[in-house]
């Protein structure tokens, strides 16, 4: 039962995420108008906001209009709700999974953004510091001394990077890192960011492999690094476990 409720949790939040993907870096307010066709105009009624449900009820088009809504919609909000869920498995029913969960949140609208726009937003960063901070002084961890050398560490390796890879990585990458940082603390954010580039790497190369992207396309480097806070975020101190009892041995 509380596997479904964080499912539908999820999705519902997903659908906001949509909102925020598609007006934050248009400079529209997130809250007004009302949710609204984008080629008519005509604003949605109630049943036809159901995340999901809709979609299919209207078979992915404008009632009014016929226009087509982007598949993207009921995509992010089943990825929001399938990751809350993956959540709520590995973390349990604690605090940290409302740490956990806010965090994947913002991992996602960055990491649409940052796909589309190749930009990572101040104004989603401040919300993302000022979140992360507050969590977790609420949950008492990662201390604050801690959070701040995370955000130098992790925000000053990368500047390193970007300075020798001349231009690889963006601003917005540093200060992602940087903001990742007080999320995470010192030890998740080295683990965050050996998967990042180790996710880079491999998800570029398949990228370039299956013809998404050309050889000179640039390639948004946010999403790696949402996806390798993620996993450090759920199993980093298991992996650095691992590979001191394995690897490192
Ligand atoms: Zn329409």
């Amino acid at each position: 039962m509380v596997d479904l409720i964080i499912v539908v949790l999820g999705i519902i939040i997903g659908s906001f995420l949509n909102v925020c993907i598609y007006r934050l870096p248009r400079n529209q307010s997130i809250l007004n108008p009302p949710s609204h066709c984008l080629d008519c105009n005509t604003q949605l009624k109630a049943w036809e906001l159901i995340p999901i449900v809709s979609y299919f009820l209207l078979r992915g088009k404008c009632r009014y209009c016929g226009k087509s809504y982007s598949s993207r919609y009921p995509m992010v909000e089943l990825i929001t709700g399938l990751l809350f869920l993956w959540c709520l498995q590995i973390v349990g029913l604690r605090p940290e999974l409302l740490k956990v969960c806010i965090c994947t949140a913002f991992l996602i609208v960055i990491t649409f953004i940052d796909y589309d726009y190749q930009l990572i937003l101040d104004k989603v960063l401040l919300w993302f510091a000022g979140a992360g901070v507050a969590i977790n002084l609420y949950i008492g961890y990662p201390h604050i001394a801690d959070m701040l050398i995370a955000a130098l560490v992790g925000g000053g390796l990368l500047l390193i990077i970007a300075v020798l890879t001349k231009g690889g990585m963006g601003g917005g990458d540093i200060k992602f890192v940087a903001v990742l940082g007080l999320w995470l603390g010192v030890k998740l954010i080295i683990v965050t960011l050996f998967l990042s580039f180790f996710i880079g790497g491999v998800g570029g190369a398949l990228l370039l492999v299956l013809k998404v992207k050309g050889r000179k396309d640039f390639i948004p480097f946010g999403p790696f690094i949402a996806t390798g806070a993620f996993i450090s975020m759920l199993f980093g101190s298991e992996l650095v476990w691992w590979y001191f009892h394995t690897i490192a041995k």
